[in-house]
């Protein structure tokens, strides 16, 4: 077996087509009629342009819009007077066309790959891939042809190429393996967009494989499966059928609302770390965007982000999200969450420490700088704020005083914004579930927080393995403990979602629709999952499971009733 990355989910059973590139070989020389090789370089890039709209025109087809416009891209980048005045004056210098090309692609794709930033080192491999397709046209080479692949076919590269993703025939290609690339490289987005399993950097994967070998590829669990026996084939077979019939059972709930059996509605929204990450919520078809966690506009840099720069993130993700609704989560610092150029002190108990809306209130000048940048936001859509970790009405009031001063401060200064922002409080302690009565008065919505309100509950690290047996939403006291914060907010007329990841678990979803809640917040790949376990139970169904969980007093006994019924 080989490891890799799992990055497009799902089994392929084949037979393996390697697909290595042909050399590109030439002697650089000295050229005496540059006129004549600066036309040979153009006429080159006029067909290079010629084969890419073809090769963007297939994958409109066969990946989409999206995979399409990046082949497309690939026309603009070439066309950039920066890059093709370049080539040429080192053409018109003397250099000859293939030298001249590598020499200013190769300039471009050190810069680009040496980046952090993964989109940019991504632009690095479409470089490579025009620098190939240049010299190919250069050189008279023609490269292999994936669309010649038999039906049944694995394709081993060292990457896949945009151009060579053009030729794939998704009847025809049932897995791609590949030696480099990541969860966010093209290959991966790519095989993702056509729905072939992908196990991409498996390290010497053209070596180890050889061309008509049969494997298994799982692109779910990241391995390759090499000389498979008749019983592992019967059993992979076995799970790619279930994983292709319960793709094509969730696709049947994309578009729709949100229904129990019984016709109850509920929103389901995604959790999200930027505005990138709304686009992805809106693909997956969610109804809005119940947690954006803005601590990473702050991780991976130097300094704290401008008003200005979180005000375009937010506006962004507002923008995107065109009117549905946006809760924006305030900074969510310390614990284990570190931002280095904030200087925060180690703490003996960080969890129980200096973090989340405790040190934005003694913060007040960033504080308000982000309430102020989430109230601009505000004039671009649904968008709400929400505090985390509150454990006390006062700080509730603090944090809402806060935004009236930065409302005062935007209305003086004539900036738009939504005089009435709801603000909510992320339900996430114990202490805010005791008090979720008295929070409810003066909050515009609950959303629970299970992944902090179970350690908080449970006075139990999820770290620390000696005591993660105790980490569980299904403990009876984290269970009465959500039961109490949803009734409370139903009580005051309030909204109650869930932000944490139990909200996507099915053995929970019946409890909470029982409780009340009225919105469900998951990661955008859970949100078909969760519409389709939603529909399964009418209210009276999910009624009676709640009530027969609740007079259970161990957490074993519930999880095992409840997996007997989902
Ligand atoms: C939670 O605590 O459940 C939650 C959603 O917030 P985070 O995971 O960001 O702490
Ligand atoms: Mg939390």
């Amino acid at each position: 077996m080989l490891k890799g990355i799992g990055a497009s989910e799902g089994y392929g059973i084949g037979k393996i087509m390697i697909v290595e590139e042909k050399k590109l070989e030439y002697t650089p020389h000295a050229v005496a009629d540059v006129t004549a090789e600066v036309q040979r370089y153009r006429d080159a890039v006029a067909a290079f342009i010629e084969d890419t709209k073809e090769q963007a025109a297939a994958l409109r087809i066969s990946a989409g819009e999206k995979e399409a416009e990046i082949m497309e891209g690939h026309i603009q980048i070439i066309n950039d007077p920066a890059m093709g005045t370049e080539i040429e004056n080192l053409i018109n210098g003397g250099t000859c066309a293939e030298a001249a090309v590598e020499q200013m692609l190769d300039m471009f794709i050190n810069i680009f790959s040496m980046t952090d930033d993964d989109l940019t080192r991504q632009r690095a491999s479409d470089l490579k891939d025009i620098k190939r397709a240049l010299l190919a046209h250069l050189l008279g080479i023609s490269e292999v042809k994936i669309s010649d692949a038999p039906a049944g076919t694995v394709l081993v590269a060292k990457e896949v190429t945009p151009s060579m993703t053009a030729g794939i025939n998704k009847d025809n290609i049932v897995g791609i393996i590949t030696e480099t690339g990541s969860q966010t490289s093209h290959s991966a987005i790519l095989a993702r967009a056509m729905e072939i399993p992908a196990v991409l950097s498996v390290p010497n994967a053209l070596s180890q494989l050889s061309s008509g070998e049969q494997v298994i590829v799982d692109g779910t669990n990241g391995e390759v499966i090499t000389a498979p026996s008749d019983e592992i084939i019967t059993d992979y077979t076995a799970r790619r059928d279930a994983f292709l019939r319960e793709k094509r059972e969730l696709e049947m709930f994309r578009g729709r609302r949100t229904r129990s059996a019984s016709g109850e509605e509920y929103e389901l929204c995604c959790n999200i770390g930027s505005p990138k990450d709304a686009g992805k919520a809106m693909e997956a078809d969610g109804e809005g965007v119940g947690l954006f966690r803005t601590e990473f506009l702050f991780m991976d840099r130097t300094a704290l982000p401008t008003e200005d720069e979180q005000f375009e993130a937010y506006k962004a993700a507002a923008v995107i999200l065109k009117g549905k609704p946006l809760i924006i989560r305030t900074l969510d610092i310390g614990g284990d969450k570190e931002i280095p150029y904030l200087g925060l002190e180690k703490e003996e108990n960080p969890f129980m420490g200096f973090r989340a809306i405790r040190y934005c209130l003694k913060n007040r000048e960033m504080f308000k700088s982000q309430i102020k940048a989430i109230l601009r936001a505000s004039a671009f859509g649904d968008v709400r704020i929400m505090f985390p970790l509150i454990t006390a009405v006062e700080e509730l009031r603090e944090g809402k005083a806060l935004v009236e001063e930065a409302k005062d401060y935007l209305r003086a200064s004539g900036i738009e914004f939504n005089e009435n922002i709801p603000v909510g409080v992320m339900t996430e302690t114990a202490a805010s579930g005791v008090i979720a009565d008295m929070l409810a008065k003066e909050a515009d919505f609950f959303s629970i927080g299970t992944n902090d309100l179970t350690g908080y509950t449970m006075a139990c690290d999820r770290g620390n393995s000696d005591v993660s047996y105790l980490y569980s939403p299904f403990q009876p006291s984290v269970l009465r403990m959500i039961k109490s914060i949803i009734e409370n907010g139903v009580k005051a007329g309030i909204p109650v979602g869930m932000c944490g990841e139990a909200a996507a678990n099915p053995m929970m979803i019946p409890l909470l629709m029982s409780f009340g809640l009225t919105e469900f917040s998951v990661s955008s790949v859970s949100v078909l999952k969760v519409r389709k376990c939603i529909a399964k139970w009418t209210k009276a169904e999910a009624d009676a499971v709640a009530e027969k969980v609740m007079t259970m007093s161990t957490e074993k006994e519930i999880t095992d009733y409840l997996k007997s019924i989902v």
